[in-house]
């Protein structure tokens, strides 16, 4: 994209812009000022990129210029010298002068009001990139280039971007720091803006537009190319949720509807009352130091249920919710529940190919990658399993999530295994949180139960299973539950499947990651056609088959951090027909990870049966 800068005066005050249509930015000031507005425009045009990098340079300097015409000379100096600073390639530079007279004699194309509206309607909230500006249109039936020489969609963005309603941005931000490597010389150092990721994601190749190699994001390739000229478009957002309804504290009629248990309400009502009072925080004009709050859930709690009364606090209010959730399945399992629950309101879905790309609902459920398309657009943002994948050690996802909550927004976390760095923050009180220690049974998790038997390695190359070890599948298999068996790593899954095989009577199948028939598999073990389930940490979430025994092999294993054993020991004992699963960690030694998830799994039960959630203390 390529940008002119120029220089308007407003009454004796100079400042500097660029803009994407010179006509449309002489139109705007002359309209508002008349011959109290000059104009200088600078020729050649430079990339966009190169237009911030010398503005910012421009904007450290005086503003006060000489009267008159003079005025064009005295500027481009200015700009030339900055230009040099900078190393732009572009120029020499030529001053144009622009006065309001001139302005006059030349005709000008008026813009459509209607065209405005509904193109400052489609971009509110969202992110774009050029390609994307003209899709986004398309789906609005907008399509302003159609029989035209002048580029009309470039005029609606000049004045958009003039009228506050739209921000007109390069993909990468820039900023000059000192490096001391290099003798504390200023250089520039690039960020993308849709991913947040630094000189070690970008890549520097030849570009066209800035006549130089010019940097790009490789980090969200797959989201479309954002070069360091890039335009990118910020649509401002319409004003937020408004006025705050239960601000008293009665939060019954949001609670009252979702046949939530007791420890449920509970969480919700705390995550009601701490999105109430931190709203109210903002009407004060009080800045908000933590505008997250962590549910923090057992596997199993019913977390889905728990997050309608905040979707129904903030549509209701006129607010747009956005739950983002690591995997397209989850997705369209949400769907179905949420739409069903908010008949009222329109919901979108959004993953790579949905068709609802370009839709603007009150209610946007949406893979993670989906969220870099936003920006400040949602007054509450939901996130599931921050913990996993793609979250975990991706600081890129956080970023995007942090970008797509409105200024004065909320964002709610939820996850049954929060990383390390979200527990210390609870643990010191920087994060506000719940913890829902219970299922929604209302029975205890299943303790895991420690045997010690050989590695892997050992009973693959032995090929025998140890005693102790098989007898606990056995009795799994005759008390008719649902063995799921965990290995480290997909190369062990079919020699276990063998020695297995051997062993129990059953079918005994193994998948991966690396499997096509996981789906087939999967749902053969939900019918119980198959009965044990040698798998990998792939099946450690999501997949949740009644009356199942846990097996975790080789729990001393590097690749299970406590949080993989949380999840994994959390698919037993799901249903309420068969609470009490059983859950063994086999291993050579006991890990600290082995004991950090047993201490997480007690402090759970121990916290339910101190709050009277549990069946066995109900009267
Ligand atoms: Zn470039
Ligand atoms: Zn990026």
């Amino acid at each position: 994209m390529k940008v002119g800068v120029y220089a308007v005066r407003t009454g004796t005050h100079w400042s500097w812009h660029y803009t994407v249509h010179e006509q449309t930015a002489c139109q705007y000031w002359f309209e508002h000022y008349a011959a109290d507005a000059g104009l200088v425009v600078f020729e050649p045009f430079v990339s966009l990129g190169q237009g911030v990098r010398v503005l910012a340079a421009l904007r450290r300097g005086v503003e006060v210029a000489p009267p008159g015409e003079a005025a064009a000379g005295w500027l481009l100096e200015q700009l030339q010298a900055a230009a040099a600073a900078c190393g732009l390639p572009a120029g020499p530079f030529a001053a144009r002068w622009v006065s309001y007279a001139s302005w006059r004699r030349a005709s000008s194309a008026g813009l459509d009001a209607g065209t405005y509206r509904c193109l400052v309607e489609a971009y509110s909230g969202r992110s774009l990139l050029q390609e994307e500006l003209h899709q986004c249109l398309a789906a609005q039936g907008l399509v302003l280039e159609a029989g035209r020489e002048e580029p009309t969609w470039l005029a609606y963005l000049e004045l958009a971007q003039l009228h506050g309603d739209v921000e007109l941005t390069p993909g990468l931000g820039a900023r000059s720091e000192r490096d001391w490597r290099r003798g504390f010389r200023r250089s520039l150092r690039y960020r993308c803006k849709r991913c947040g990721s630094g000189s070690d994601r970008l890549f520097w190749s030849w570009c066209a537009s800035c006549g130089e190699d010019c940097p790009y994001c490789e980090a969200c390739l797959t989201m479309g190319r954002v070069r360091s000229c890039s335009l990118l478009v910020r649509g401002v957002a319409a004003g937020g949720a408004a006025s705050l309804e239960a601000a008293d504290g009665d939060f019954s009629a949001y609670l009252g509807p979702w046949g939530l248990s007791e420890a449920q309400t509970a969480a919700s009502l705390e995550g009601l009352r701490y999105l109430a009072s931190s709203r109210v925080c903002v009407d004060r004009g009080r800045e908000v130091a933590a505008r997250r709050f962590l549910i923090w859930a057992v596997t199993g709690a019913g977390k889905t249920e728990m997050i309608f009364p905040f979707i129904q606090y903030i549509a209701a209010q006129g607010g747009r919710v956005l739950i983002a959730t690591p995997r397209k399945d989850v997705v369209l399992e949400l769907q179905p529940r949420i739409s069903r629950a908010f008949e009222e309101y329109q919901v979108v879905t959004l993953y790579g190919g949905s068709e609802e790309r370009w839709e603007q609902g009150v209610i946007t459920i949406a893979t993670t990658h989906q969220l870099m398309r936003f920006y400040q657009a949602f007054d509450l943002v939901i996130i599931d399993e921050i913990d996993a994948f793609p979250y975990h050690n991706n600081p890129m996802l956080g970023f995007a999530a942090d970008q797509v909550c409105k200024p004065d927004g909320m964002t709610i976390l939820l996850s049954a295994t929060p990383p390390p760095a979200v527990r210390k923050a609870v643990a010191r009180g920087r994060l506000a949180h719940v913890r829902v220690p219970v299922r929604f049974h209302r029975h205890p998790l299943p303790l895991p139960r420690f045997i010690q038997t050989p590695s892997l390695r050992k009973m693959v190359g032995a090929q025998r299973i140890s005693r102790s070890l098989l007898v606990l599948v056995q009795q799994s298999v005759e008390r008719g539950a649902q063995v799921f068996i965990f290995v480290p790593n997909i190369q062990l899954v079919e020699p276990v499947v063998g020695l297995l095989r051997r062993e129990v009577s059953v079918r005994v199948e193994g998948t991966s990651s690396q499997d096509d028939l996981r789906t087939d598999k999967v749902q053969a073990f939900r019918k119980r056609d198959i009965r044990v389930l040698v798998t990998t940490t792939i099946l450690e979430r999501g997949v949740t088959v009644p009356k199942s025994d846990v097996f975790i092999l080789d729990a001393d294993s590097g690749l299970f951090d406590d949080a993989a054993l949380v999840q994994m020991a959390g698919r037993a004992g799901r249903s309420k027909e068969d609470p009490a699963g059983r859950v063994v960690f086999a291993a050579a030694e006991v890990t600290r990870s082995q004991k950090e998830a047993l201490h997480q799994i007690r402090t759970m039960n121990r916290i339910a049966r101190k709050r009277g959630f549990l069946k066995e203390d109900a009267k």
